[in-house]
């Protein structure tokens, strides 16, 4: 069999995305490879095909047991021998997987790299046949990647014990700093780096100031579509505790996840997100890695991400299936203030924390753009791109800017006179005059500054410092409760040697006039309500064969394979298997018993 044979026969595709073919035929004729492409770009038949054309078992290296299933029962789905291999296995089901190893049996296996690098495990692969080894979130292997795992820099014994076996990593972030030391680690040489674009183009980007979060975010979630699933992420544990209790409270489907969590509550609620529809996971960043799930609707953050590369990442995890989804993220002042105290006061060596800062003011920089957003986000990654997307808030909504010097001369030099040592709340107090306790025995009242900045209010002297800070002119002293104090480039400011403009934020929205349209993505490519009712029926179906063998419903099928039904209305097997999505084990399983509703509904 040919690669495109088993694309087509057996995954049900009728052609390679991009450079899939490339990669595959690399990879099939035993070279390595580091694979760069962004989550839903379609990075794992770049390892699933060689492995079946080479022949053997291939050994996928992926960091998260409890996610690995997923991905083994999909392939199980397509007619392919996978397994995983770790702790959660009985005792006497290990022994049976072992032995079916050992025959070499199994096409695929999954396992978590602590497991592949026990000796036990090395020695019984140096029996048997190998066809690849795939490294899923080779990211991981960086030590100033944003995401690094000890257990991954261990990794390059496989180029000692295996010389002979492709090596092939694979991740969807990894700025050029990063995808050089994947290269050398898993010593990949010359000519192994692939990548596409890093767009996604149906991701539609929205950054907002934070006023009221809670409000806002009913109010984002209020905006999706019915049935929707998505995921909410937080800081700290208390805060996803209380947001879920919240949601839930508001009459949302809203679960929790964290770390602290019992490890049964954790795969319980994983599994519901994974099985129900209409799902709200309010979560730390202890979620969602290796969460393949194609049809999660919406990533928002109430807090402030890590980084690019982590909030490239996290917001990812929406629209893998290429349907519209939204990123929605939520911030204000404090998070800056919080992820600074947060990197200084970790244990980090001094290098490790100026490498967090630069990455932390990248993220800023993002936050605060005028620019289309992606054009932003995408040049982090090292491509450029011309035309603005129309599919971000400020592509959508322009956002007006407009000079600001003389109230970046006030703000600074209100920080300078009162010694460089106080937070935004009170310096605004000062810019405004207004009229307290701390003020007076302070003396800031007799000051030049004082009240020089009545014209503007709270909300707008946030926003100014926020972009100040954002900025790099004034920084942020964690160690003296968010005291500011001016960097050296607020010095031409001061002089008015230098031009300095604001984006003007746009008042957050309320009631009625919040009420954006929905997005009817996949309702919008019906044109009858039989059409519809098809669908949800076919819905139906799906929902209870994923119940009865207990995985997820896209498993079975995706939404947009069950789409593509409802247009095309096959009316034999062989019109059946032209569906995408629908190879032949997927044709054997449920032609006829989707044949046959379909015949129904035609009467
Ligand atoms: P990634 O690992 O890059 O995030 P996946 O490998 O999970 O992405 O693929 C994303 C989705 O795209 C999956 O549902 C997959 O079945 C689908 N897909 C991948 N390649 C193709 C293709 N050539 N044609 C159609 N669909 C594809
Ligand atoms: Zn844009």
């Amino acid at each position: 069999m040919d690669a495109k044979s088993i694309l087509q026969n057996t995954f049900g595709y009728s052609t390679f995305r991009g450079i899939q073919e490339e990669i595959i035929s690399h990879v099939g004729a035993g070279k390595n490879a580091l694979v760069l492409m962004p989550t839903g770009a379609g990075k794992s038949l770049c390892y699933q095909i060689p492995a079946l054309l080479r022949g053997g078992t291939a050994i996928v290296v992926s960091p998260l047991i409890a996610l690995m299933r997923d991905q083994v029962e999909a392939l199980k789905q397509y007619g392919i021998c996978a397994e995983a291999l770790n702790s959660s296995l009985a005792p006497g089901e290990r022994a049976k997987l072992v032995r079916r190893i050992r025959a070499g049996e199994i096409q695929l296996l999954y396992v978590a790299p602590e497991r592949l690098l026990l000796e036990e495990t090395l020695e019984m692969l140096s029996h048997i046949q190998l066809s690849l080894f795939a490294i899923d979130e080779a990211h991981c292997i960086s030590q100033w990647g944003h995401d690094f795992r000890p257990e991954y820099s261990q990794l390059d014994i496989l180029i000692e014990r295996f010389p002979g076996v492709p090596r092939i990593a694979l991740t969807a972030t990894a700025d050029t700093p990063t995808r050089k030391e994947i290269v050398a680690r898993l010593a990949l040489g010359e000519g192994s780096v692939f990548a596409t674009g890093f767009d996604r183009p149906n991701i539609r980007y929205e950054v907002t100031q934070k006023d009221r979060v809670f409000t806002q975010l009913v109010r984002f979630l209020n905006e999706q579509e019915e049935g929707s699933s998505g995921i909410v992420y937080c800081l700290s544990r208390k805060t996803v505790d209380d947001i879920a209790a919240k949601l839930g409270d508001d009459g949302f489907t809203a679960i929790p996840y964290h770390a602290g969590l019992d490890q049964q509550i954790r795969t319980q609620n994983q599994d519901r997100f994974l099985n129900e529809e209409g799902t709200i996971v309010v979560a730390t960043i202890a979620f969602g890695m290796g969460i393949n799930k194609p049809d999660v609707r919406f990533v928002a953050h109430i807090d402030l991400p890590k980084s690019i590369e982590a909030y490239y990442q996290e917001t990812g995890r929406a629209g893998r299936d290429g349907l519209p989804a939204r990123a929605w993220m939520c911030y204000g002042l404090k998070d800056i203030v919080q992820r600074k105290q947060m990197i200084d006061s970790s244990e980090s060596c001094d290098q490790r924390k100026q490498v967090e800062h630069r990455k932390l003011n990248s993220l800023l920089g993002y936050c605060e753009t005028a620019e289309c957003r992606r054009k932003v986000l995408i040049r982090y990654f090292g491509e450029e791109r011309e035309a603005p997307c129309c599919n971000c808030d400020t592509c959508l909504h322009p956002v007006p800017t407009r000079e600001g010097l003389h109230e970046a001369q006030l703000a600074l030099s209100a920080i300078y006179r009162t010694g460089q040592r106080f937070g935004a709340g009170h310096l605004i107090q000062v810019l405004r005059g207004g009229d307290n306790e701390r003020i007076k025995r302070l003396g800031h009242d007799q000051l030049k500054v004082y009240g020089e900045g009545a014209a503007f209010s709270d909300n707008e002297w946030h926003s100014m410092l926020r972009q100040l800070v954002a900025a790099g002119h004034v920084k942020v002293d964690v160690e003296n409760y968010g005291g500011l104090s001016l960097a050296p480039s607020a010095k031409p400011i001061l002089k008015g040697e230098e031009k300095i403009s604001f984006r003007i934020d746009p008042r957050p929205q309320t009631g009625a006039a919040a009420k954006t349209k929905k997005r009817a993505a996949i309702e919008n490519a019906f044109k009858t309500d039989k059409q519809r009712e098809l669908f949800n029926r076919l819905k139906a179906k799906r929902t209870e064969l994923a119940k009865e063998q207990g995985v997820p419903p896209y498993v079975i099928f995706h939404d947009k394979t069950l789409t593509e039904i409802v247009l095309a209305m096959p009316k034999s097997k062989n019109e059946f298997l032209q569906i995408s999505g629908v190879g032949e084990s997927k044709l054997e399983r449920y032609g006829s018993l989707f044949l046959g509703l379909l015949e129904e509904t035609s009467y």
